[in-house]
């Protein structure tokens, strides 16, 4: 309809088709991720872009190529076929074996009735060798050019594709040409395309990763506990899950500052949450720990109970307290004070439950510090 009506060249509309395909697959794949992360699946992100992008591209392929099978014109989507492959090959980098493609080349060949052509085998044969060639390229890329290697591969083995095409269905010297350059054209396009996608979110995941940590000890900041409370507390309530958590702070770390210097201070800090960090993996990963202040710090415990959380609050105490932080010659030591408590179900939100550590911190610094109360 588009020439006729709208006097726009196929091509033209191939271009904004491929585009809107790979656009479609960015948006669902973002969506899908978000909801993998809320709901806290332990699907890898390389993984699921992976098994979805696979997933797509084959209906994608098959869902086209069943409104021409049978018909003179069954070669016509050859082009977005061959794009779609380079898109699993080049941009998602899926690593699969050759003969991973046998079973769905074969179910393909039948599926367009074309199992009785030698043309066929040699071109299902040059497809797998395609899908090899630029997941060779990816793997080790041009050195300067990755493009040009792009390019050299994705126009020989077109070539190869589009003659055994155009003998099986005896296309004109013409029409071989002219599909050839449009996929030309169509493969810079996906190069320049999924560049600027890739590159602007790898810019997002940057901006998230900065927002939600702090500069200084790289651990999560402020932000990220809000968030992470945000999604956690209801979901614990929800589902009748514990919750609990462990606020301190360092001890006169005014006095560590005043005597030591700044400097020091942000050592003291560094190591401070190095040496928790440490007990946590030591512990369980599901445990986090987050910089809420500027000396203080909380460990949330998905899933504990009080008495759960007991030992590895005890380590995280007796660690920091026996902390060693050499500075010059002068050997700087802490101590800190510690509050916890478990959600219970009169908090209506995460700061009721938050009211209620601090409170139990507080109580730990004025009954003398370095120590913990619980409850
Ligand atoms: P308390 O035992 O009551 O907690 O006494 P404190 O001195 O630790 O508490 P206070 O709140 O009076 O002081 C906290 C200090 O922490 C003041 C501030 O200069 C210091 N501080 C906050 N953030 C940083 C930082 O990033 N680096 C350094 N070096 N010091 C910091
Ligand atoms: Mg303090
Ligand atoms: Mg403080």
């Amino acid at each position: 309809m588009t020439w006729d009506v709208w006097h726009v060249a196929p091509v033209i509309t191939s271009i904004f088709f491929i585009l809107g395909v790979f656009t479609l697959y960015q948006v669902a794949f973002d969506w899908l991720r978000n909801i993998v992360h809320e709901k806290k699946f332990s699907i890898n992100d390389d993984i699921l872009r992976s098994s979805f992008g696979v997933i797509y591209m084959l209906v994608f392929i098959f869902s086209m190529q069943s409104t021409i099978v049978g018909k003179s014109i069954s070669w016509e989507f050859m082009n977005f076929i061959i794009i779609a492959l380079i898109f699993c090959a080049y941009f998602l980098n899926i690593r699969v074996p050759l003969y991973f493609f046998v079973p769905i080349i074969l179910i393909y060949m039948l599926f367009n009735n074309s199992l009785g052509y030698w043309e066929s085998w040699l071109h299902a044969l040059s497809v797998m060798l395609t899908y090899w060639s630029f997941n060779y390229i990816r793997r080790r890329p041009v050195r300067k050019h990755p493009f040009v290697g792009y390019m050299v591969v994705g126009v020989t083995w077109g070539a190869v594709m589009w003659f055994f095409v155009a003998v099986k269905f005896n296309l004109s010297q013409r029409v071989f040409l002219q599909e050839w350059s449009y996929l030309l054209i169509f493969e810079v396009l996906l190069y320049s395309y999924m560049r600027m996608l890739l590159r602007e979110n790898d810019l997002k995941g940057r901006l998230v990763a900065f927002a939600n940590h702090d500069a200084l000890t790289k651990t999560e900041n402020y932000a990220a506990y809000v968030s992470e409370m945000k999604l956690l507390f209801p979901n614990s309530l929800r589902n009748k899950l514990n919750l609990s958590m462990m606020m301190f702070d360092i001890d006169h770390f005014k006095q560590v500052n005043d005597t030591y210097g700044h400097l020091a201070g942000d050592k003291v800090l560094q190591k401070a949450v190095t040496v928790a960090q440490q007990v946590i993996d030591g512990n369980d990963p599901n445990v986090r720990l987050y910089r809420t202040g500027g000396e203080e710090f909380n460990v949330v415990f998905p899933g504990y109970d009080l008495p759960s959380t007991e030992p590895i609050v005890r380590q995280i105490f007796t660690a920091l307290n026996n902390l060693d932080i050499q500075d010059g010659e002068k050997q700087i030591k802490i101590t800190i004070s510690v509050g916890v408590s478990s959600m219970s179900s009169s908090d209506d939100n995460p700061d009721d439950f938050y009211k209620r550590v601090d409170n139990n911190l507080y109580h730990s610094k004025k009954n003398g510090r370095m120590q913990i109360t619980a409850s």
